[in-house]
């Protein structure tokens, strides 16, 4: 990546103040969400965290209650329940964050906007707040909903906040995986010789390679960075009041009755303080490398993500499959919830009803432990109940986002099989997963990915179904038009635009 010097000014939102000719006794708060120091690249990145922590001139510590990199630690076993939920073998987001200026209800607003990207991250939760040069934390273990109660927001003050959801670390491969991930990004600014906050932040930031999208609270502003390549999104919007906002997602605006302003461009940074909102240019930026897979499964169908609808793309790949890789068939069905949309386009385009063939239980989730070994497979079926109904002799055609390991793809044809289905036939709305993220995704070694180890036909061969056909590359590539150069494949394709390093 090159990093050079700050250049360019955004003139977005119409005001730029100075920055502050010294740097702030401040109190800085990060939700970051997947971040490399630069010189070595690690195997793996898969975090996120949150942290508060005090700048004292140059000397940065963490400080906190209650931190969440604390409660997340490397060595802390949990529960395997890897069979029980049908999208663990799925690439998972590791982190939605959400960041509020100027609105007294800041850190309620911060709860309701964190619900809308719970998705991202189901693990654990956090707000941090800010008043009167006060920084109050709450974070803790579990969803948002059970992190936080009437109580607890009352106990979290102020009209500036930022909170995120995050999603468990692998403990192999991540190399940021316990405290000194927060100390990395403090310590980067701490060292920084800029004396200009803003520049602070750029120099730290210029220093990290990688997918990040942060939001910071110092005890009077609201910064909000996005690496240059742009991996992970990240939005910035308005309330009513004038309070801007920033969040993961379009969704999260939506819920808390903000408008949707813009992206923060790729290798932006943007403050935002009593004077208004500051908008620069870390370093000049490279080609955008958006991730492709929040269109294909993280993002919520309702999230505009990259300027383009969730919904509508997931839409259109349902059509494409339905015209490149048509069977004879007489119900389209999906893997809920993710397949739907993708089904949905499918169904229309070959004019075939879309039935709900397999109803996921909402009531079986993370804290499920499994009783033995031996029955493991009761795990799908607790997820997902066929209905005979619709599958009884019927040729159906399953729509899912992607086969990552193909175990669980494996259970869902049996289950389907088992319901009556006569012919089963599985279209796969994105091309082969044949490499690891390394932008803040947690998949699977590649050694594990079930595409790397397989042809097609060998894997239809091995899952028991009738047919089986993946989106193609090119016809992703065309379907997204104009934009395609924007976005990462690297795991379609093994062709990181950050290159890791061993
Ligand atoms: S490697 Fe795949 S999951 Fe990771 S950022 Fe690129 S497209 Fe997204």
């Amino acid at each position: 990546m090159a990093a050079t010097k700050p250049s360019s000014i955004f003139a977005s939102p119409p005001r730029h103040t100075p920055i502050h000719p010294t740097p702030p006794q401040t109190t800085l708060s990060f939700c970051v969400k997947t971040l490399n120091p630069k010189p070595p690249f690690p195997h793996k990145t898969a975090l996120s965290y949150s942290s508060v922590s005090r700048a004292h001139n140059t000397s940065l510590t963490v400080y906190s209650q209650n931190p969440i990199s604390d409660i997340f630690s490397a060595h802390k076993q949990y529960p395997d329940d890897s069979s029980v939920d049908c999208e663990d073998e799925k690439p998972r987001e590791e982190c939605g964050v959400v960041g509020i200026y100027g609105d007294p209800e800041a850190s309620r607003l911060c709860y309701l906007a964190l619900h809308a990207l719970q998705h991202r991250g189901q693990e654990g939760a956090g707000i941090v707040c800010v008043k009167g040069n006060v920084l109050q934390t709450i974070t803790g273990m579990g969803l948002v909903s059970e992190v936080f109660n009437q109580s607890k927001l009352d106990k979290l003050p102020g009209d500036l906040a930022i909170g995120h959801v995050r999603a468990m670390l692998e403990e192999n491969g991540s190399i940021f995986n316990t405290t000194s991930d927060t100390e990395v990004v403090l310590h980067l600014i701490a060292n920084s010789k800029d004396r200009p906050f803003l520049l602070r932040i750029v120099e730290a930031c210029e220093q990290l390679e990688g997918a990040y999208s942060m939001v910071f609270v110092t005890e009077d502003k609201l910064v909000a960075v996005r690496d240059p390549h742009g991996f992970r999104p990240l939005v910035m919007g308005r309330r009513g009041n004038g309070a801007v906002v920033f969040a993961s997602e379009i969704c999260a605006l939506d819920l808390i009755e903000a408008t949707y302003e813009r992206e923060v461009y790729p290798g932006e940074v943007v403050v935002v303080d009593k004077e208004g909102v500051l908008s620069q240019c870390l370093w000049s930026r490279p080609q955008p490398k958006q991730c492709i897979f929040e269109h294909i499964y993280f993002s919520q169908p309702n999230s505009v993500v990259f300027g383009r609808s969730v919904y509508q793309t997931r839409l259109s790949i349902g059509e494409i499959l339905a015209t490149e890789s048509p069977v004879e068939c007489d119900v389209v069905i999906a893997v809920p919830d993710s397949g739907v949309v993708a089904a949905l386009g499918y169904a229309a385009k070959a004019g075939v009803p879309f039935q709900q063939g397999l109803i996921r239980s909402h009531y079986v989730g993370r804290t499920f432990i499994e009783p033995s070994q031996k029955i493991r497979d009761f795990g799908v079926k607790l997820k997902l109940s066929p209905v005979r109904a619709m599958l009884e002799g019927k040729r159906v055609v399953v729509v899912d986002d992607s086969i990552v390991r193909g175990t669980t793809s494996s259970k869902i044809v049996r289950l389907l099989k088992e319901a009556g289905a006569k012919e089963v036939h599985m279209r796969i709305a994105s091309p082969p997963i044949i490499g690891s993220c390394y932008y803040g995704v947690d998949t699977p070694s590649a050694e594990e990915l079930i595409s790397n180890k397989m042809k097609v036909e060998e894997m239809r061969e091995a899952m028991g179904l009738d047919s089986l056909a993946y989106l193609r590359f090119d016809s992703l590539k065309k379907m997204l038009g104009k934009q395609s150069p924007n976005f990462c494949y690297a795991c379609f394709t093994g062709d990181y635009p950050v290159k890791p390093r061993d």
